[in-house]
Formats: C-alpha cells, sequence, structure tokens
C-alpha cells in the first residue's frame, strides 16, 4: 500500500479489495460475516499512519458519479461518488459555474473521506457546504442519507469519526452550491493572497492553489499528511495565563474559549526542521510532519509523541494528531 498513502509508508495489507459500487457493500458484508475481521476503509490515503503490516481487510472506496438537480432559486444540489478526488470534483464544479467549495482547493484525496474529519481550510468547512451524506449502514445493512445535523460535525471531527467510526461506509456526498458567487475571504492570509481587484470564483481558487503549493510539500516529493496537529482549544483562563507568559502567541477566540496555532506553538519549541529517525518536522512548515525517506510508522510516531512531549512542557497544552494511526 505504498503508492496508496500519501506518507509513503510501507504497508503491507491482509487482504485487499475496490469496491465500485455501492451495491457491493451488501456482498462485502456477507463476505465479512463468514471471515470476521477489521476493516479499513480507503480513500487517498492522505490522513492515515499506517503500520508495516494492515491486518483484516483494506477497502479502497472507488464509487463514481456526478448527478446534478436545480433547487428553487439559484441554488444546486450535486450528488458526487465518494470515490471520486476532491480537487478534480472543486475544480469541476467552479468550471460548471457551481460556487461554494474554491476554497477548499488542491485538499489531497476522496470526495467520501471529507466529512469524516469535515476537511476545512480558509475560513470554509466542509459541513457549511453540504446537505447530506450518503451512507451505507453497517448495522442496518441498507444505504440511507444522513443529515448534516446527524452527522454531527465538529473541527477536524464527525459521527464517522468520534462516536461511530466502523458503522457506515460513505458512498456519496450531496452539496448545496450555488450560480451566484459570493466570496468567502474572512481568512486574512486569503485575503492578502488576493490582493486588489475583482475577486471572483477563479481568483479565489487559484490564490487558495497558490498559498498552498508555497506553503505545504507535494506528498509526490515528500511524504506527509497535511497538518499533523490539530490547533489546541484552550479555556480563557488557560489562554490568558499563556498570553501573560508569551506575548506574540497566536490564537483565535473559539466557541468556550480560544484556539491555538499548533505551528506556532511547535516553532517556539525551535523544533521546525528537527528530525528523529528518518521522519521530520517539514522546515517551511512546523504544522507538518515529513518521511524522510524510508519511514516507518514507528518513526512518524516516535516524532509525534516528542514533539507532544516538548510542546506540553513548555506551555502546558497537549497536541492531538489529525490523521488515524491504523491500526
Ligand atoms: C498535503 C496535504 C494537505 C492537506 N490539507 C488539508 C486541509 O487543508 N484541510 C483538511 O481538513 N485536511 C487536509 N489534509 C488531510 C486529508 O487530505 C483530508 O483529511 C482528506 O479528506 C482525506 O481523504 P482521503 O481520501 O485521503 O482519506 P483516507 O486517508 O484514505 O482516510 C481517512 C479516514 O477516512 C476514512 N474513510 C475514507 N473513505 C471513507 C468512506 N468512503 N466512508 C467512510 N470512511 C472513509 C478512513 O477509514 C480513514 O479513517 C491534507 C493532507 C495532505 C497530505
Amino acid at each position: 500500500m505504498q503508492a496508496l498513502n500519501t506518507f509513503g509508508l510501507p504497508a503491507v495489507a491482509e487482504y485487499y479489495t475496490e469496491i465500485h459500487a455501492a451495491d457491493q457493500l451488501k456482498q462485502l458484508e456477507q463476505w465479512l460475516k463468514h471471515h470476521p475481521m477489521p476493516l479499513l476503509l480507503l480513500g487517498g490515503g492522505s490522513n492515515l499512519v499506517l503500520a508495516d503490516r494492515v491486518p483484516g481487510l483494506v477497502a479502497r472506496i472507488m464509487i463514481r458519479g456526478w448527478q446534478l438537480s436545480d433547487l428553487p432559486g439559484d441554488h444546486v444540489r450535486l450528488r458526487v461518488g465518494a470515490g471520486e478526488n476532491w480537487h478534480a470534483t472543486v475544480e469541476r464544479s467552479i468550471r460548471q459555474g457551481l460556487y461554494g467549495l474554491e476554497n477548499l482547493a488542491l485538499i489531497p484525496g476522496t470526495v467520501g473521506a471529507a466529512p469524516v474529519q469535515n476537511i476545512g481550510a480558509y475560513g470554509v468547512e466542509l459541513k457549511d457546504r453540504i446537505s447530506a451524506v450518503e451512507v451505507f449502514d453497517r448495522h442496518e445493512h441498507r444505504q440511507r442519507d444522513l443529515t448534516p445535523e446527524a452527522c454531527r460535525f465538529g473541527y477536524r471531527d464527525s459521527l464517522f469519526k468520534s462516536s461511530e467510526p466502523e458503522r457506515y461506509v460513505i458512498t456519496a456526498v450531496e452539496f448545496c452550491l450555488a450560480r451566484q458567487f459570493t466570496a468567502e475571504v474572512s481568512y486574512a492570509g486569503l485575503r492578502d493572497g488576493l490582493g486588489d481587484g475583482p475577486v471572483t470564483s477563479e481568483r479565489v481558487f487559484d490564490t487558495v492553489c497558490r498559498i498552498r503549493r508555497t506553503k505545504l510539500p507535494d506528498p509526490l516529493d515528500i511524504g506527509n499528511a497535511g497538518s499533523f496537529f490539530k490547533n489546541p482549544v484552550v479555556s480563557v483562563e488557560k489562554y490568558e495565563q499563556l498570553k501573560h507568559r508569551f506575548q506574540n502567541l497566536v490564537a483565535y477566540a473559539d466557541t468556550g474559549g480560544y484556539k491555538l496555532a499548533a505551528g506556532w506553538l511547535i516553532d517556539q519549541c525551535g523544533l521546525k526542521g528537527f528530525a528523529l529517525d528518518r521522519a521530520g518536522v517539514f522546515a517551511q512548515q512546523a504544522l507538518v510532519l515529513v518521511n524522510l525517506g524510508a519511514a516507518h510508522r514507528e518513526d512518524i510516531e516516535h516524532l509525534s509523541m516528542h514533539v507532544q512531549k516538548v510542546v506540553q512542557e513548555r506551555f502546558g497544552v497537549i497536541l492531538e494528531p489529525e490523521p488515524r494511526f491504523y491500526p
């Protein structure tokens, strides 16, 4: 599976299959009933840290599909198969004059994995743009639609990640998009990048792609899983203590407290460019851990634990990894 995970970790699956249509999932469940074993659903492998040996069955979701229906007014419903590439979907929607996804350009992976951690970037989260998630329910053995409320989306979190991680296979995602473009440029970095001139969907898309290319390593060149740690949310009291000690602390008000910039915390500990075994903290962006060549899961895990320990000792804040370690 080395080519199927963006860290480029040399994982070998015990069993492997590919799902091209939602109705294959019933057969898959039948097979698992007779051969009980763990199941890992795989999209583009861009949010996974895999062990050398992956026990059980890996099922790569490759369901295609693009279905458009008009809504009253300026809006449309767009249902896209879970196996479609995320960035290609964003690009295609804009080309068809369907607006709303441009801030989420260039995020690697599949459409089906996007709700799992409620992907977000440049002021937009997936939850802001979807009307339903189509799933195969492994408990009820049937396909159905979940409303956005039922998905319990949070910051890099959802029902699919936290509360019921094994229950649903996402088969399609339904977006609610607009035929009239409304810019979302609350994120300062994006506003600065746009500069002067009319803000069009194409310009937002191009600017997001340009900024991302300068900030993040391309997994084809250097193995990585994007931002490795979530930005930790702390209480107002904790924030005030930290702000007193570290006057240039980077933080944003968030529900119930403050969200701290995890990259800033790591950078302040002098860890940018730090290497441990075959893994390193990316020299241009402290939030990204990279495969320095021939890394295994243990290398990523040891480095992740080291970063957590150093940040906790200095700031008393616990960093939580964003990718899933499997198994
Ligand atoms: C360079 C880089 C930049 C990134 N930038 C961002 C960013 O800006 N914002 C952001 O939020 N994330 C970012 N990511 C993380 C990652 O791209 C997203 O989390 C993406 O949605 C993962 O998609 P995937 O198809 O690769 O999922 P995978 O890594 O294959 O799977 C991730 C999880 O979803 C589950 N899963 C996959 N498909 C399904 C399905 N059909 N049904 C149910 N469960 C499923 C898997 O079992 C696993 O638990 C970045 C990653 C990289 C490498």
